[in-house]
């Protein structure tokens, strides 16, 4: 085994420890033209919705080499939120990634030790580190957070492919991830892609209820009830409306339909579980949530993007029917 390779294995092993699920490597280069090409049409279809945030940094969306000087490597973890406990059947319901806390920094914090942990390997465990000298650490951490097209690298990563449901989709542990890279200025031993094993299953498309996944692999953002319900600070659209029955934040029909979920397994992180306040929400509770129990509930909580307003106005369709 070659050095290089005896880092990467070390570098996988420590990706385990710190909770990651899977880890692999991928050069840092500029996305095939394949995937711009799709991305440009994507954005110029208006699919996208008005987050328009996505049309930023585009160059650097597409050659990540313009994030960091020197970028050789982008190193791609997943860490699971595939949830333990639920709410109640029959209650209203959140998508299972914001059940717990906020992801960003664990994840973020996780991914800092694992470059403080590449960087003194490389280096040798004597040698002086970014910490020691003072000088700018060579390496950037991204979760869900820059302009880095994360599904499409951890594809080159070996991670797994990107199913019909526009999630990765890793073998034998379905598409419950948080995503994460770590850049680095080094080589290391670079993984294969993997080839798509959604076959000819469309359940992900047959359950989705607003019709925002597209025969042809494509995504229509404004369709999706994760968008109307955490994104779009308007109304509602009617589709949406008709369509939400119990979810006030997010969707997970199109992964709860996907058969490789199956193989899922409940993460353990104490931080990701919910709390117990709002494992005893109810309907009634729901209704009244004042701001104050919003702010308390969702302390630390990635249900904040939606804002008070919008949650409550999510909340309120699950009471347009009802006549005492
Ligand atoms: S999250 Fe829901 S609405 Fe969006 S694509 Fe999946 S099933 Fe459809
Ligand atoms: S439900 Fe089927 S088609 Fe959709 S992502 Fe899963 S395996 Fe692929």
């Amino acid at each position: 085994m070659t050095s290089n390779e005896q880092l990467t294995q070390e570098i996988k092993a420590e990706a385990k420890r710190l909770g990651f699920f899977a880890c692999g490597m991928a050069r840092a280069d500029r996305v095939s033209a394949a995937a711009e090409r799709h991305l440009r049409q994507w954005l110029d279809s208006g699919m996208n919705a008005d987050m328009d945030w996505m049309h930023n940094y585009l160059d650097k969306r597409i050659d990540p080499r313009l994030l960091m000087d020197g970028l050789q490597t982008i190193v791609c973890v997943a860490a699971s939120y595939a949830p333990a406990r639920t709410l109640p059947e029959g209650e209203p319901q959140i998508a299972a990634y914001a059940l717990g806390q906020d992801y960003h920094d664990l994840l973020k914090r996780r991914l800092h030790q694992l470059a403080a942990f590449a960087l003194r390997r490389r280096a040798g465990d004597d040698a002086p580190t970014p910490e020691t000298t003072g000088d700018a650490p060579r390496y950037r951490v991204f979760v869900d957070s820059g302009p880095v097209l994360e599904r499409y690298w951890a594809v080159q990563a070996g991670l797994g492919w990107i199913g019909r449901n526009q999630q990765l989709i890793i073998p034998r542990a379905g598409s419950m991830f948080f995503l994460g890279e770590l850049f680095l200025d080094f080589e290391l031993c670079y993984d294969t892609p993997m080839p798509d094993r959604c076959g000819s299953c469309h359940r992900c498309i047959d359950h989705c209820p607003t019709h925002a996944l597209l025969p042809n692999r494509d995504f229509d953002a404004r369709r999706c009830l994760s968008y109307q319900t955490i994104e779009n600070r308007g109304e509602l659209s009617p589709e949406a409306r008709e369509a939400m029955g119990d979810c006030i934040y997010g969707c997970d029909r199109c992964q709860q339909a996907c058969p490789w979920n199956r193989f899922a397994t409940p993460n353990a992180t104490p931080e990701l579980q919910p709390k117990p306040e709002l494992l005893a929400m109810t309907r009634e509770k729901w209704q009244h949530l004042s701001e104050e129990d919003y702010r308390r509930l969702f302390k630390g909580s990635a249900v904040k993007r939606a804002k008070y307003a919008g949650l409550m106005r999510n909340i309120s369709n699950l009471f347009r029917n009802f006549t005492p």
